[in-house]
């Protein structure tokens, strides 16, 4: 995994530790979290960084492509450290969300079949469905 201050550089972005125990909190908690879940992540580790800030922060790096938003339907807005351009399963039982590699590694990984009156920068697939767990125990 890349160095964080070297993934903000990269972008432009000063490496202050807001973003660097934001970036942190991300990694430790494995992605897919909400800016709130962050803001309580940090509190709960002493590392308080106000609520607003956080929120900041989220919306600055996802600009900047630092951060990837999770694209898993309604709900809350969900951020996650972008390592690989990657798709999402969402089970609709239990909410659950994981990573489901892209294929082609790269955007856009889709084209439609028609032609359309823009330019494609990229494609987010959701896969939806029941995850093992809940089939299981739906089957039992
Ligand atoms: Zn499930
Ligand atoms: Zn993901």
């Amino acid at each position: 995994m890349k160095d964080f201050s070297t993934a903000l550089r990269e972008v432009g972005l000063k490496a202050t530790k807001s973003r660097l125990s934001v970036l942190e909190a991300l990694a430790e908690m494995g992605g897919h979290c909400s800016a709130d879940e962050v803001h309580q992540y940090l509190t709960g580790r002493g590392q308080a960084v106000p609520r607003g800030t956080v929120f900041k922060v989220v919306g600055d790096l996802s600009e900047q492509g630092v951060l990837m938003v999770t694209d898993a339907g309604p709900g809350r807005t969900l951020y996650e450290y972008a390592e690989e351009w990657h798709h999402h399963f969402v089970c609709r039982i239990c909410k659950t969300i994981f990573d489901v590699p892209c294929v082609e590694g790269r955007k856009p990984c889709l084209l439609p079949d028609v032609e359309v009156p823009a330019v494609i920068e990229e494609a987010q697939i959701i896969f939806r469905g029941v995850c093992n767990e809940c089939h299981e125990e739906q089957g039992s």
